[in-house]
């Protein structure tokens, strides 16, 4: 006889603060939520040090150590936290089918995609090395570190543009570090990069180390890709802001995306294209991206699961 297949009410892709906050809002409710935490457990958060900017820790918390609290909460109400991945969907008939590890198959009545995504990086070995020791890939989280100190920042899109103004503000001197002659941001954007006194704008310039000893980054080594000619700046911060890559992949086919990759929702709502499947999180968001939001827009995900399953209950049993 072939082996019964798992029935959950609502599983939960991802272990970010969405994911956790879907948690602990869909366990309050009884809907029995399991979630798989993916490979990185805890999310983009445990790549951090300090965070600052989450309401509630009025002395700031390690990154690690919230996500540490996020999952003792969702774990408090009964959420079932299983460390796997999801390898494929087939969303084509309810109750939807999730594969978990390549092997097991879950049948689930509700689905909330909470995958969030991951920050591109250069590739440099020396920006591995000092990743959260001076190395950061969001402004907004980590920019408050280096107030009055000079920083530099790499990228050219809206994101490097608005993250440049907001480092601006905070530090002493913002080396924006441009690969081709010419922006991608919008005209506004750069309208404004060109107009802040502190930012000095490097055109035809990559990264090809960054510098460091036992304190942390120390300074950048570039080089002018049209004169060949290296530089040292001497930086005490190292912004990499080259874009992100939701990770959606495993939905491609099945859940409506924009050209990068984004979740798309109905407005004002969690809910995807398929009938009971919500996103929520940097899976769907490329414009806030902050854990606050992400948590905002986990818990209106389980809030919609829960009713969408509440409206269809009423109509078996009326
Ligand atoms: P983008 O993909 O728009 O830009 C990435 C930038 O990084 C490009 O300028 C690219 O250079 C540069 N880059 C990529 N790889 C490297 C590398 N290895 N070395 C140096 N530079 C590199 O990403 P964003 O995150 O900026 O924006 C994503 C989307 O979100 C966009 O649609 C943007 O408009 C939107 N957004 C909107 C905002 C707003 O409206 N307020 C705020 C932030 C984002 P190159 O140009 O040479 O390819």
């Amino acid at each position: 006889m072939p082996e019964e297949l798992e029935h959950v009410k609502c599983l939960i892709i991802g272990s970010g603060p969405a994911g956790y906050t879907a948690a602990i809002y869909a366990a309050r409710a009884d809907m029995k939520p399991v979630l798989y935490t993916g490979m990185l457990a805890g999310g983009q958060l445990t790549q951090t040090t300090d965070v600052d900017n989450f309401p509630g820790y009025p002395n700031g918390i390690l990154g690690p150590e919230m996500m540490e609290d996020l999952r003792k909460q969702a774990e408090r109400f009964g959420t079932d936290i299983r460390f796997g991945y999801v390898s494929s969907v087939d969303f084509s008939a309810l109750p939807h089918k999730v594969v978990i590890d390549e092997v097991k198959t879950i049948l689930c009545d509700t689905v909330i995609i909470s995958t969030g995504a991951s920050a591109k990086w250069l590739g440099l070995e020396s920006e591995q090395k000092y990743n959260g020791f001076g190395v950061s890939a969001c402004a907004v989280c980590d920019g408050f570190f280096f107030r009055g100190q000079d920083v530099a920042i790499v990228g050219a899109g809206d994101t490097a543009a608005e993250e440049a103004t907001y480092l601006a503000k905070l530090c002493r001197k913002v080396y924006m570090l441009v690969r081709r002659d010419e922006f991608r941001a919008s005209k506004a954007m750069v309208h404004r990069v060109q107009h802040t006194k502190n930012i000095e704008i490097i055109y035809n310039t990559e990264t090809t180390e960054i510098l460091g000893n036992e304190t942390g980054v120390t300074g950048v080594r570039t080089l002018n890709n049209k004169t060949q000619q290296e530089r040292i700046l001497d930086v005490t911060g190292f912004f990499v802001a080259i874009g992100h890559t939701p990770n959606t992949e495993i939905f491609k086919g099945w859940i409506k995306m924009d050209a990068t990759g984004y979740i798309i929702t109905h407005p004002d709502s969690t809910q995807t294209n398929v009938e009971g499947v919500f996103a929520c999180g940097d899976a769907q968001d490329h414009i806030y991206r902050q854990a606050v939001t992400a948590a905002g827009t986990g818990c209106m995900a389980a809030l919609e699961a829960e009713r969408y399953l509440a409206a269809k209950e009423h109509i078996v049993t009326a």
